[in-house]
């Protein structure tokens, strides 16, 4: 079969490769291992995160995008190729079309290097959409009413908050907290409180394992494995959903603020249907027990978290690639 059309999602923390007909094809961390000495690629996704914290001096694994948008130009476009390639296949006849999702923050000049880097990656013809909006597609969310819709997308790099009538985005905020500095902030509350030292992955698993918004027990407890930072050796500790939930009260703090930002600017007439039909949850961050809890108490506002949250926006850049002249008015591209 040759693949004609490939829909990605290009997060900060995972990339999704969607093909209409077959589904997600590719879903995998968006880092690469680059070699120091000659700035070669060496690794991207799965691969290049084993290599987080365990490189050699000659080689640095990172992520290429920061806050969503492309940090560094020529790694992001070997990421695209590589996905793009691995999605497409070797020997591939017809360049496919291809659908990037950019955060709805994103200037002209950051969108223009999304598409050069997607062209130059092999694409016929690049187009770009908002994340909320494909959020709210991929989540079967009827966004070309006019109605007023409400989506929270929390992800590694930053949470956005948009309310989308007629097929685009009427009302927006975003702020850089989101997983990441949620991570961080269990990190720095271990290391103050204890003395230990962990690593970012150590502390996204105490997360995703233990934590939650607001206090719940049923969470339990874990064992946490670190470095006493001031006898240098190994540690265990026992951390609670507890001290999780104190350790991350702030980031999430910071979630509620932008959230009620956006509905204070929201025309009435659209704010009167976001109370009615209640705001939804996307990305990984909606993942974390309890937060459509938090979200509603603070707001006032029913929350909902979307059917795997994970996979929102790279479902609805398939289904805009499958229903081109339906989504125009949220389509930005470019051949
Ligand atoms: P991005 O779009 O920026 O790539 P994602 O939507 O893929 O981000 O979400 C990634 C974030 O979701 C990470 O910070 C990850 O730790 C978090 N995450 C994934 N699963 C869970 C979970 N079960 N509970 C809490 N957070 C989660
Ligand atoms: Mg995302």
């Amino acid at each position: 079969m040759f693949v004609r059309k490939i829909g990605i999602d290009l997060g900060t923390a995972n990339t999704l490769v969607y093909i209409p007909q077959k589904g997600i094809v590719i879903n995998e961390p968006s880092v690469v291992a680059v070699s120091i000495e000659d700035n070669r690629v060496l690794a991207v996704g799965n691969e290049a995160k084993e290599m987080i914290g365990k490189t050699p001096e000659t080689i640095v694994a990172y992520r290429p995008l920061k806050d969503g948008v492309i940090a560094d130009y020529r790694v992001t476009q070997a990421m695209l190729s590589y996905f793009i390639n691995k999605a497409g296949g070797r020997f591939r006849i017809f360049k496919p079309e291809v659908m990037v999702s950019v955060p709805a923050g994103i200037t002209s000049t950051e969108r223009r290097a999304v598409i050069e880097a997607t062209l130059h990656a092999g694409a016929k013809t690049a187009y770009v959409a908002k994340e909320p909006i494909l959020a709210a597609i991929g989540a079967g969310i009827p966004i070309n009413s006019p109605a007023g819709n409400m989506i929270v997308d929390i992800g590694g790099g930053t949470s956005e908050v948009a309310i989308i009538s007629l097929g685009g985005i009427v009302a927006w905020s975003s702020v850089r907290v989101a997983g990441d500095k949620i991570d961080k902030a269990i990190a720095d509350y271990i290391k103050k409180k204890y003395n230990l030292v962990i690593g970012e992955r150590t502390a996204e698993q105490i997360k995703i394992q233990i934590g939650s918004a607001i206090p719940n027990p049923e969470r339990g407890n874990l064992k946490i494995k670190g470095r006493d930072l001031i006898e240098g050796l190994p540690k265990t500790i026992e951390f609670t959903n507890k001290e999780v939930v104190e350790a991350i009260s702030g980031e999430l703090k910071e979630i509620v603020r932008v959230i009620k930002s956006v509905l204070q600017v929201t025309p009435p007439e659209l704010a009167a249907d976001v109370i009615d039909r209640g705001m939804f949850l996307s990305g990984g961050g909606a993942l974390l027990s309890n937060v459509d809890d938090l979200i509603s108490k603070a707001t006032g506002v029913p929350c909902y978290v979307i059917g795997d949250p994970l996979l929102g926006v790279v479902k609805g850049t398939g289904i805009i690639l499958e229903n081109l002249e339906v989504y125009k008015r949220s389509i930005m591209s470019k051949k």
